[in-house]
Parts: structure tokens; C-alpha cells; sequence
């Protein structure tokens, strides 16, 4: 018999948000915000940037050429576009309802802005950003990335038109997402209507935790409402799920990593020999070149 995963922690959004670059308003709900990265892996650091209007503006908002090295992004837009370029040549638009799942794997540079026609007009932004740590074996695999368009999303519809669940990676109740992972990962892009019900099952070992983009409702027992972060135990499988109104829900869960992290600004290593390599790697022009 499976029992219902406990719920750990109903976090609320953090005190105060900071700014990447100036296109970016979020809240960092961990490592920063909430110390739980050590319970949380391979998930290494959510960026929660809610609902803001950022007004018109001739020069796109955004953050210029930084690097990355040993984990993956994870940028997924609930509104606004973002434009992206990196040094493998490669570029594109997150539009709503889109993912980015970049491996910077061995080192990438890139940019990260608000697309241009966007920037005119201004309007509604919103955004996640993920960071995924890789094992060990992964580290250096080839930069790159997977763009996961809306219409590329595993869908598993609710009846009665409660709303659906857009998988994004692994699988809901026999519903598969196209992401590429590393290791073993769940990722759901929750739309749900007023008065929805759900159940799905998440293996005990998993970590596992549900952002509240917008809405409320109940989660295995405990009240949620906009923007808490709701973070599991690793006891109990089943989760349960009802919505008082319509929600956006982000569902995150990962088999853990179980190696050291060792962690410089934009670099994810496991030993600080690494970081002084990447670090060394970085500055001698090995992950390319971006304008
Ligand atoms: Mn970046």
C-alpha cells in the first residue's frame, strides 16, 4: 500500500527579491532564500521572477555574456519572451508556455534578454529559472540545449474540464515529457481549473517540491496559496492534489545526486580543484566566444 508523501515545509516567498542583470526581478527561493539545496538535489537553485511589468523600452532588459559550467538551466516562461545566444553558435525565443533545458555540461557563455519587440511594448513577465546539477559523469558532457516548444509538451487532461498537466520531463500517470535528463526527473507544468482533483504517485527516495505560480489549494493535506513553495519529505509516494481556484503549479521532483558540491558563482563542480580548472578554462577562452 502507498502512503502520502509528507509535506516537509509550506514556504513562503521570500522577503525580498533581487535583480539578474536588469531584466530579471526574482526571488530566490533556494539556495539563498530557504537553505535546502542539501535536501533538494540534484535541484541546485530556483529563481522565481512573478508577474511584473517591466515597461517599454528601446535597449532589451536582460543579462549580458556570463558563463556556466557542470549542471543544466532550466528557463521556463509563463509570460514575456526571452531571447538567448550562447557560444555554440546557437540562439532562440522562449515564448510562453516554452522551455529551455541548456546543458552547460563542459562550459557554455550565453545571454539571456527579453526579446526585442517585447522590450517595445513592455507587458506581463514571468519566469523560472532552475539550475540541475549533473553527476559526476555528466559534467562534461557537450554544451547545449534542448528548446522545448509548448506544443512539444506530454499532456495528461483532467476530466470534466478541470484543466491539465503539462509534463515537462518523466512521466505523470503514464504521460511522458520530452526533456532529455541526466538523471531521473519529474517536471510538470500544472494548469488547472477551480476545483480540480489529482492524484499521482513519486518514488519515496525522490525529492520532490510544488511551486505556486498562481492560485490555492491543498497538497496532501496542507494548505497552499500564490507563490509558496511546498517542499516534501522523503516518506510516502502518493500525492494528492485539489485546487480552490485556478492554478498555475510548478511540480518538481528528482532522484538525489549523491556526491560533494563544490560551487563558484556560475560553476557546479565536485571538488574545488575543479572550480580552479574551470575557473582557469574560463579565462583562458575554452568555452568560446560571444559579443
Ligand atoms: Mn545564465
Amino acid at each position: 500500500m502507498t502512503s502520502t508523501k509528507k509535506v516537509r515545509q509550506v514556504l513562503p516567498r521570500p522577503a525580498r527579491f533581487n535583480m539578474v542583470g536588469d531584466g530579471f526581478r526574482v526571488y530566490n527561493y533556494f539556495p539563498n532564500g530557504y537553505p535546502i539545496r542539501e535536501q533538494f538535489s540534484p535541484f541546485l537553485m530556483l529563481d522565481f521572477n512573478p508577474e511584473h511589468d517591466f515597461g517599454p523600452s528601446a535597449r532589451p532588459r536582460g543579462v549580458d555574456v556570463h558563463p556556466h559550467k557542470g549542471f543544466e538551466t532550466v528557463t521556463i516562461a509563463y509570460k514575456g519572451h526571452v531571447a538567448h545566444h550562447d557560444s555554440t553558435g546557437n540562439s532562440g525565443v522562449i515564448h510562453p508556455g516554452d522551455v529551455q533545458w541548456m546543458t552547460a555540461g563542459d562550459g557554455i557563455l550565453h545571454k539571456e534578454y527579453h526579446e526585442t519587440e517585447f522590450s517595445k511594448t513592455g507587458g506581463p513577465f514571468e519566469m523560472v529559472q532552475l539550475w540541475v546539477n549533473l553527476p559526476a559523469k555528466d559534467k562534461s558532457a557537450p554544451a547545449g540545449y534542448q528548446s522545448i516548444q509548448s506544443s512539444d509538451m506530454g499532456v495528461f487532461k483532467l476530466p470534466e474540464d478541470k484543466g491539465e498537466v503539462r509534463v515537462i520531463a518523466g512521466e505523470m500517470n503514464g504521460v511522458k515529457g520530452p526533456a532529455k535528463t541526466h538523471t531521473p526527473i519529474h517536471m510538470y507544468d500544472m494548469r488547472l481549473n477551480e476545483g480540480a482533483e489529482l492524484t499521482w504517485t513519486i518514488p519515496e527516495q525522490f525529492s520532490s517540491a510544488l511551486l505556486v505560480v498562481e492560485g490555492d489549494g491543498e497538497v496532501n493535506g496542507s494548505a497552499f496559496k500564490k507563490h509558496d513553495f511546498v517542499f516534501f519529505s522523503n516518506e510516502g509516494e502518493k500525492m494528492e492534489l485539489k485546487t480552490k481556484d485556478k492554478c498555475t503549479l510548478l511540480f518538481l521532483a528528482g532522484e538525489p545526486i549523491h556526491e560533494p558540491i563544490a560551487q563558484y558563482g556560475p560553476f557546479v563542480m565536485n571538488t574545488m580543484q575543479e572550480i580552479q580548472r574551470a575557473i582557469e578554462e574560463f579565462n583562458s577562452g575554452k568555452f568560446g566566444h560571444l559579443d
